[in-house]
């Protein structure tokens, strides 16, 4: 199993997905995404939340 963020599903018009093994590499592979696709300087407790809440397993 996979942790799989679709970026779109975070809000963003983008079809990046993100994967990885654990929810922490995940997030952290999220926020450097969103830092380095769409400008997102910080990464908010609400950003992490909203990551983690579209995150799922495949
Ligand atoms: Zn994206």
């Amino acid at each position: 199993m996979e942790k799989v963020i679709k970026c779109r599903d975070v809000g963003f018009d983008c079809d990046g997905v993100i994967r990885a093994k654990t929810e922490e590499e995940a997030l952290k592979l999220a926020a450097a995404h969103a830092k380095a696709a769409h400008g997102l300087e910080d990464v908010t407790p609400e950003v992490v939340k909203k990551i983690k809440s579209v995150m799922t397993e495949e």
